[in-house]
C-alpha cells in the first residue's frame, strides 16, 4: 500500500515518544484494517500503562521549554506544520479513506479542513493577552494573565482521523502545551502521519507524542490518573466522556469532551422544500452518517411531509454507496462489523414498531461487509428507539409534526445538546427557534456550519467546552491573578 503513497515514508508502524519512533514496550501490536475490503494495512504498537506513562514524562519535560518559547516562534512552528500537510494533502487522504472507508474527495476536504485549524491557532498563538485589572486601591497593580496548562491527554475517535487530531492538537500546542495523544484503534494512520509532518516542521521532541493501543482503557486509565497530565481533550461516545470525566476527577484535571449527538431536523411549512433536501441528504448521508452532527431525527411539518419524503427517496438514489477509492462513490462502508449489526437493530425495531421502508433498509447484499444500504424510513415515532439513539449510519428516520411548541419540546427532549438544523423563512421562529433549542449549534437554511472560526461543541450530555474559534484556544489555558502591593 505504501507503494501508492507518493511519500511512503507517511506509513508509520510505530508510536512516537519523546521524538523517538518506537515499538509498545510490551512487543504487541494490533492491526489497522480497510474497512472497505478487510485488508490489512498495517501492524502498530499496542501500548499499555507503562508506554504512556513514559509519554507523559517527556511531555511533561518538553514542556518546560515549549511554554517559554515564544509566541512567534511557536506560529512559525504550526505555520509550518500547516504547509507540510497542505503539500502532502493527497496522501493523508489516501491513508484517511483506506483506514477509515470515506471518499477520496471527502477526506481531501477532511485534511484540508482539518490544516486549517492549524493554520488558525498558528495565528492564535500571537494573541494570547491579559488584563490590567482595576486595583482595590492605588497602593496596589493588579493583573490577570494566561497560561498554558500544562500536559495535555487528547483522546481521538476514528470518524474524522485527520480533523479531530488537528483540532485538539494545534490549539494545545499554540497555547504553549504539550500533548500525548491517543488516536482511535481502527484509525491509527493519520494521526502517525500527521506527527510525522509536525517532526518536519520542527515541532521538537516530547511536544507531541502519539501512542497507539488496541483498546482505549489501559492508556485512557494512565493518561487520566497521572497527575502530571492537567488538561483532557476527547471527543467520542457520551458513555466513555463520562467515564473518562469521572476518572479525571481524582487529580481536578481541566476537561473538554465533544460527546455524543441527536441532532433534530427540523422542516417547517414554509422552508423551501428542494433546499431541505438537499441540506438533508448532506448532513445525513455525510461520512455514511457516521458523525456526532449528522441529523438524526428528520421532523417535517405535516403539510409538507408527503412531497418532502418523496424528494428525499428520489435524492437519495443519486448517491453512490462503495469503496471510498473508486470514482463517482460518494458514501463508503461503515466503519466496523458492530457499527453494522448497531444500525441494522435500529432499523429493525424501527420497522417492527410500524416505520415503514422509503428506501434501503438492510446490509447492500452486492457489497457485503459492513456496508449498509442508504435507508429512508418514514411514519417513525418518538416511542422508537432510532428516534433517540445516535444512529451514526445512513439511516434518516422521517417524523410527521403539526406545530412549532410541539416540535421544539421533542427536539428537546434528549439528554444530547449538539447540533440542531432548521429550515424556515419565519424570521420570529428562526429567533423563537435560537433562544429556546436546547443545543451548543443551531443551523438555520444551511447542513454545513463547521469551520475554525466557528465555536464547535454541545450543551447538556453532549459535551463541555469549544472547538475553534477565538474561544477554542481558552480550554488549554488558565487565568492566573498578580497582586503587587504597597507601590
Ligand atoms: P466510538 O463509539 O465512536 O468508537 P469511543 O468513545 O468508544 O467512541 O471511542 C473514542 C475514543 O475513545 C477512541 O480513541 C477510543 O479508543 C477511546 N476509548 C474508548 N474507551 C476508552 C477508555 N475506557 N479509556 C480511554 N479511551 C477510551
Amino acid at each position: 500500500m505504501s507503494a501508492e503513497l507518493q511519500d511512503s515514508t507517511l506509513l508509520r508502524y510505530q508510536s512516537l515518544i519523546d521524538g523517538v519512533w518506537c515499538d509498545a514496550r510490551s512487543g504487541l501490536t494490533f492491526e489497522v484494517r480497510n474497512p472497505a475490503s478487510g485488508e490489512v494495512l498495517a501492524q502498530v504498537p499496542d501500548m499499555g500503562a507503562v508506554d504512556a506513562r513514559t509519554a507523559v514524562e517527556a511531555a511533561a519535560v518538553a514542556f518546560k521549554d515549549w511554554r517559554r518559547r515564544s509566541a512567534r516562534e511557536r506560529m512559525l512552528i504550526l505555520r509550518r506544520w500547516y504547509q507540510e500537510i497542505v503539500d502532502n494533502a493527497d496522501d493523508l487522504a489516501l491513508l484517511l479513506t483506506l483506514e477509515q472507508g470515506k471518499p477520496l474527495a471527502e477526506a481531501r476536504a477532511e485534511v484540508l479542513s482539518g490544516a486549517n485549524f492549524v493554520d488558525w491557532f498558528a495565528a492564535e498563538a500571537m494573541r494570547v493577552m491579559g488584563d490590567i485589572l482595576p486595583p482595590a486601591d492605588n497602593s496596589r497593580r493588579e493583573w490577570a494573565t494566561r497560561h498554558p496548562v500544562g500536559v495535555v491527554a487528547a483522546i481521538t475517535p476514528w470518524n474524522f482521523p485527520s480533523s479531530m487530531v488537528t483540532r485538539k492538537v494545534a490549539p494545545a500546542l499554540a497555547a504553549g502545551c504539550t500533548v500525548v495523544l491517543k488516536p482511535a484503534e481502527d484509525t491509527p494512520l493519520s494521526a502517525l502521519a500527521l506527527a510525522t509532518l509536525a517532526e518536519r516542521a520542527g515541532v521538537p521532541a516530547g511536544v507531541f507524542n502519539v501512542v497507539t493501543a488496541a483498546h482505549g482503557a489501559e492508556v485512557g486509565g494512565e493518561l487520566t490518573s497521572n497527575p502530571q497530565v492537567r488538561k483532557l481533550s476527547f471527543t467520542g461516545s457520551t458513555a466513555v466522556g463520562k467515564l473518562l470525566m469521572a476518572q479525571c476527577a481524582a487529580t481536578v484535571k481541566k476537561v473538554s469532551l465533544e460527546l455524543g449527538g441527536n441532532a433534530p431536523f427540523l422542516v417547517f411549512e414554509d422552508a423551501d422544500l428542494d433546499e431541505a433536501v438537499r441540506g438533508a441528504i448532506a448532513i445525513k448521508f455525510y461520512n455514511t452518517g457516521q458523525t456526532c452532527i449528522c441529523a438524526n431525527r428528520i421532523m417535517v411539518h405535516e403539510r409538507v411531509y408527503d412531497a418532502f419524503l418523496e424528494r428525499l427517496a428520489r435524492a437519495v438514489g443519486t448517491l453512490a454507496l462503495g469503496e471510498g477509492t473508486r470514482e463517482g462513490v460518494t458514501q463508503g462502508p461503515l466503519i466496523n462489523p458492530a457499527a453494522f449489526e448497531k444500525v441494522s437493530a435500529l432499523v429493525d425495531d424501527a420497522v417492527s414498531s410500524g416505520a415503514t421502508v422509503v428506501t434501503g433498509g438492510g446490509g447492500d447484499a452486492g457489497l457485503g461487509g459492513t456496508f449498509y444500504q442508504l435507508t429512508v424510513l418514514g411514519d417513525v415515532t418518538p416511542a422508537m428507539k432510532v428516534f433517540n439513539t445516535e444512529i451514526f449510519g445512513p439511516v434518516a428516520p422521517v417524523y410527521r409534526f403539526s406545530d412549532e411548541e410541539e416540535v421544539i419540546r421533542l427536539a428537546n427532549e434528549t439528554p444530547y445538546g449538539l447540533a440542531a438544523y432548521a429550515y424556515t423563512r419565519d424570521l420570529g421562529r428562526i429567533f423563537r427557534l435560537n433562544e429556546q433549542l436546547e443545543y451548543g449549534m443551531v443551523g438555520v437554511n444551511t447542513p454545513r456550519f463547521v469551520s475554525e472560526t466557528v465555536p464547535f461543541g454541545g450543551v447538556k450530555e453532549s459535551g463541555i467546552g469549544r472547538e475553534g474559534s477565538v474561544y477554542g484556544i481558552d480550554e488549554f489555558l488558565e487565568i492566573r491573578y498578580l497582586c503587587l502591593a504597597g507601590l
